[in-house]
């Protein structure tokens, strides 16, 4: 989608600092990180939120879970928290489906 700022980042149109890359998806740390450890992964694949799985395109969700498994084990993560944001009254920014990973510090109970 060509005027997704995720896309662009995908496409190396806008820089990033990569954690993982494969071909399905893309993990990159935030660039307003609210944890010591925060980075997000993404679909290379454009939809905009979890409201948007279909049939075709769940299967990236799976294999993104996975390879946040393996960057946790990677990179050491004692516990963390994967959050997506669906929709503006949720706090979604950036329309292009997306998973925080936080950690390094204890995390606030939702509720
Ligand atoms: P959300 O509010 O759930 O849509 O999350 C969007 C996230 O993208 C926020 O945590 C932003 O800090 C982050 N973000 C926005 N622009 C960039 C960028 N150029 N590089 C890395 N992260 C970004
Ligand atoms: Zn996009």
């Amino acid at each position: 989608m060509s005027d997704c700022l995720f896309c662009k980042i995908v496409a190396g149109e806008i820089p990033s600092n990569k954690v993982y890359e494969d071909e399905l998806c893309y993990a990159f740390y935030d660039i307003a990180p609210m944890a010591p450890t925060h980075f997000l992964v993404i679909p290379k694949e454009h939809f905009a939120s979890a409201a948007e799985v279909t049939e075709e395109n769940a299967p990236v969700i799976g294999h993104i879970y996975k390879v946040i498994a393996k960057l946790a084990r990677e990179l050491n993560l004692d516990g963390f928290r994967v959050v997506t944001n669906c929709g503006e009254i949720a706090g979604q920014t950036v329309h292009h489906i997306h998973f925080h990973v936080l950690s390094g510090k204890e995390l606030g109970s939702f509720n």
